[in-house]
C-alpha cells in the first residue's frame, strides 16, 4: 500500500496548532524548554466511573490518572471488559465521570455544558470506533463533510461549499480512499470505512484523535494499514493520537503503552 506517500505533506491536514515533531523521532522525545510546564493535551485526574444495573453497581474506572502529551501518541491496553471504552467516551466528553476530572489543555472539559461539548467535539477532538459509526445513507465524502456541516449550520456551509468540498476530498486522498468518493459505506470494505471515518475525524482539524479499537474488525493486514496510517499522521502533523486496543502487537507500535487494570493505569 502506498498510502503512507500520499501523507507526505504536512500542510494538508487542516490542523489547529503546530506540535512541530521531528521527523524519524517520536515527538514525546522532544524536550523544548516550556514542555515541561505545558499542560498535557488530554489529562484524566482520580477518573471513576461505575454502571449501575437494577440493584447492582458494577465498578469499572477507580480513579484512572492519565496523561497524553501534545504530539504523543499513546496506546491504552487492557482486556476486553476492563474499561477501555468507558475511558475513551469519558476523554471525548460522550459520557460524565462520577468523580474526576478531564482536562484539555489544562482546562477542565467534562463539566462543561452540553452544547459546549458537542462543539468541542465537533471541532477539537476526532473520534474513530471499531464498527467505524459512519452515516449509511451518505457517500464517504458527505460522511467526511457532515461534521462541518454540523458545525457551520446551512447558510454558512452553503457560503463555504466548495472550500469544504476541497479539503474532504483532498482528506480522503490522504488517507488512499480518493477512489471511493461516492460510494456509501455498505459498498466499502471494512478498512476503506475506517480510512473514511479517520477522515472524517480530521476534517475539523482537531487537536487529538481519540480512536477505541480502530483495528479491532479488521484482519491482521488491513488493520496494519490502518495502524501506519494513524503512525504517519502522528508523526508528519504531529496529530495527538489516544488509542485503545486489547492487541499487544498494535499498542506497542505507539509512542507509550499503558495498561487498564483494575479499574486503574498502570505504565506498561
Ligand atoms: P472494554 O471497552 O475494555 O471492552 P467497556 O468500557 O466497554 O470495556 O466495559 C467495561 C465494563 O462495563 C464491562 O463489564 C461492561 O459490561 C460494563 N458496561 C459497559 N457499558 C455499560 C452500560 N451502559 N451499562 C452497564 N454496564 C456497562
Ligand atoms: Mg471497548
Amino acid at each position: 500500500m502506498s498510502d503512507a506517500l500520499h501523507l507526505a505533506s504536512p500542510s494538508r491536514v487542516p490542523r489547529r496548532r503546530t506540535a512541530g515533531p521531528v521527523a524519524g523521532g517520536s515527538p514525546a522525545d522532544v524536550s523544548e524548554p516550556s514542555a515541561a510546564s505545558k499542560p498535557a493535551r488530554l489529562e484524566s485526574v482520580r477518573l471513576s466511573k461505575s454502571y449501575r444495573k437494577g440493584r447492582v453497581t458494577i465498578p469499572v474506572l477507580r480513579g484512572v490518572d492519565m496523561q497524553v502529551r501534545d504530539g504523543e501518541f499513546l496506546a491504552i491496553i487492557g482486556q476486553s471488559g476492563s474499561g477501555k471504552s468507558t475511558l475513551l467516551h469519558l476523554l471525548g466528553t460522550l459520557d460524565a465521570p462520577d468523580e474526576g476530572e478531564v482536562r484539555c489543555d489544562g482546562q477542565r472539559i467534562d463539566n462543561l455544558p452540553a452544547a459546549k461539548r458537542d462543539q468541542l467535539r465537533n471541532q477539537r477532538i476526532g473520534m474513530i470506533f471499531q464498527f467505524y459509526h459512519l452515516l449509511p445513507e451518505f457517500s464517504a465524502l458527505e460522511n467526511v463533510l457532515s461534521p462541518l456541516m454540523i458545525a457551520s449550520g446551512a447558510w454558512r456551509y452553503f457560503r463555504s461549499r466548495r472550500a469544504h468540498l476541497t479539503k474532504a476530498k483532498e482528506l480522503l486522498e490522504l488517507v488512499g480512499l480518493g477512489h471511493r468518493l461516492k460510494h456509501k459505506p455498505r459498498e466499502l470494505s471494512g478498512g476503506e470505512m475506517q480510512r473514511a471515518a479517520i477522515a472524517r475525524a480530521l476534517v475539523a482539524g482537531p487537536d487529538v484523535l481519540l480512536a477505541d479499537e480502530p483495528t479491532g474488525n479488521l484482519d491482521r493486514s488491513t488493520g496494519q494499514e490502518i495502524l501506519k496510517i494513524l503512525r504517519t499522521l502522528n508523526r508528519q502533523q504531529g496529530l495527538t493520537i489516544v488509542m485503545v486496543t486489547h492487541d499487544l502487537a498494535i499498542a506497542e507500535q505507539a509512542d507509550r503503552v499503558v495498561r487498564l487494570v483494575e479499574g486503574q493505569v498502570q505504565q506498561a
